[in-house]
C-alpha cells in the first residue's frame, strides 16, 4: 500500500501533535513489513472485494498476501463478524459503498493521501468506516483523527465526494472484531479538523518545526533518532551522574527495590481481582500466547516416523544435569570440562556474597591516559 510521506490517515494524529516528526520520518529507512501487517492487508483486501461484490469469505480461502494466507480461522473470527457489525450498520442493506479508495486534499494540499476502508451513505447521513483486525490496542472512535483525515478527504475526492453531498450528519465506525464503535459528528467539526491538518501540515515545512511528545509518539518510526527522545535520556542520564551525589543514589535503588516490589504486588492484586469476576477499570484478562502440544505424545511418535520424520532430538546435557547423573554413580564433574561464562554485569547491594567486578573497560581507559 503506498502511504503519504507527509501525512496519511494512520500519522494524522502524530503530525497534528508533533509537526516536527515530518521531517524526522522522512529520514528514516522504510518500515519493512510484518507477518501482522502482511495478515491486516490480506484481510482489508478480501473484505473490500466482498463489500463490492457480495460474494461469500469461503470463496476467498487461501487467498494470498505476501506469506500470509486466508484460512478459515481468519474468516470465522476476523471477516464474519466485521461482516456481521455491517449488518448492524445498515441492517437494510440500503447504505451505497466505495471500498478501499484513494482520497486526498488536491492542490489543498499536495502530496496528502491516504485510503479509506469503506465510505457509505444511508439517506442523508454519510458513513466513514475502517476495518481493524489488529488484536492489539482497543482504538477510540470519538474525535478519532484518522477517522476525520479519511471524512475531509473523501469530502475532496471525486470518487467519493457524492456520500457526503448535503448531509447533515457524518457517521465515522471503528469495526475491531468483535467490538463496533460509532459516533455521530457534523461536517462542521470535519471543516475544523481540515483546518487544524492544514496548519500542522504547513507547520511541518517549517525548518525547525515544533518536536512534541505525547502518546502519539507510539507509533512514530523517528523515535530513535528524535532529539525529544535522545535528549530526554541523556537529560535524565546527566541529572542523575551530575546532580545527584552517591549517597542519594544508593538510597534511591533502596526505594527502587521498594518500588518494582510494589508494582509486582499491584499487578498481582489487580489480577487476582479480576479472576474473582470483579472488575479493575481499564483493565482485563487475557489469555497468554498458547504452545501446541501433541494431543497424544505416542500417536504423534507413530505418524512422524510413518512420514519418515525423525520425532526425536539429542543433545548435549548441561553440567548441572550431568553432575546430578554422577551423583548417583558416586563420581564428580572434572573442573577442567567445565568454564561458567557470564552474560554481563548486574547490580547487587555491597554485602551481596559474590565478588564485584573489574571494570576492565575504565581501568584500561586509565591506563592509556596515563601513557599519553
Ligand atoms: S518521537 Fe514523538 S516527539 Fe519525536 S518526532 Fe516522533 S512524535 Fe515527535
Amino acid at each position: 500500500m503506498n502511504h503519504s510521506n507527509i501525512v496519511g490517515g494512520s500519522t494524522a494524529k502524530r503530525v497534528m501533535n508533533c509537526p516536527g516528526s515530518v521531517a524526522l520520518v522522512q529520514k528514516m529507512p522504510p518500515q519493512p513489513s510484518n507477518k501482522y501487517a502482511d495478515e491486516g492487508t490480506l484481510l482489508h483486501n478480501v473484505i473490500a472485494e466482498i463489500v463490492m461484490t457480495d460474494k461469500h469469505p469461503e470463496e476467498f480461502l487461501h487467498t494470498k498476501y505476501n506469506d500470509e494466507i486466508l484460512t478459515l480461522d481468519l474468516i470465522d473470527n476476523k471477516l464474519v463478524p466485521a461482516l456481521a457489525a455491517l449488518d448492524v450498520i445498515d441492517p437494510n442493506k440500503e447504505m451505497e459503498i466505495e471500498a478501499e479508495t484513494r482520497v486526498g486534499f488536491g492542490d489543498l494540499l499536495p502530496g496528502v493521501f491516504g485510503s479509506t476502508d469503506l465510505i457509505g451513505r444511508i439517506g442523508s447521513r454519510a458513513v466513514v468506516l475502517d476495518w481493524k483486525f489488529g488484536d492489539g490496542v482497543a482504538v477510540e472512535v470519538e474525535e478519532n483523527p484518522q477517522l476525520m483525515f479519511y471524512a475531509a478527504a473523501a469530502m475532496r475526492t471525486e470518487e467519493t465526494k457524492w456520500a457526503f453531498k448535503d448531509v447533515e450528519e457524518i457517521e465515522m465506525v471503528i469495526v475491531q472484531p468483535p467490538q463496533v464503535k460509532r459516533w455521530v459528528t457534523t461536517p462542521a467539526r470535519i471543516a475544523q479538523f481540515e483546518k487544524d491538518l492544514v496548519k500542522a501540515v504547513k507547520l511541518a515545512q517549517q525548518p525547525n518545526a515544533e518536536l512534541k511528545t505525547g502518546d502519539h509518539c507510539r507509533w512514530c518510526a523517528a523515535k530513535p533518532i528524535c532529539p525529544q527522545m535522545t535528549g530526554a535520556v541523556d537529560r535524565a542520564l546527566k541529572t542523575q551522574v551530575e546532580a545527584i551525589d552517591v549517597q542519594t543514589l544508593g538510597a534511591y535503588l533502596v526505594n527502587a527495590d521498594m518500588l518494582e516490589d510494589w508494582i509486582k504486588d499491584l499487578r498481582a492484586l489487580a489480577h487476582q481481582i479480576l479472576d474473582s469476576g470483579a472488575s479493575v477499570p481499564g483493565y482485563k484478562l487475557v489469555a497468554k500466547r498458547g504452545t501446541r502440544q501433541w494431543v497424544d505424545e505416542f500417536e504423534a511418535i507413530e505418524w512422524l516416523q510413518r512420514q519418515n520424520v525423525d520425532p526425536f532430538k539429542s543433545e548435549t546435557i548441561s553440567p548441572a544435569q550431568a553432575e546430578k547423573e554422577l551423583k548417583k554413580r558416586k563420581l564428580a564433574l572434572p573442573d577442567d570440562l567445565v568454564v561458567s561464562v557470564s552474560s554481563g554485569t548486574t547490580l547487587a547491594s555491597a554485602d551481596d556474597p559474590r565478588p564485584a567486578v573489574l571494570q576492565i573497560s575504565s581501568h584500561l581507559r586509565g591506563a592509556f591516559f596515563k601513557l599519553q
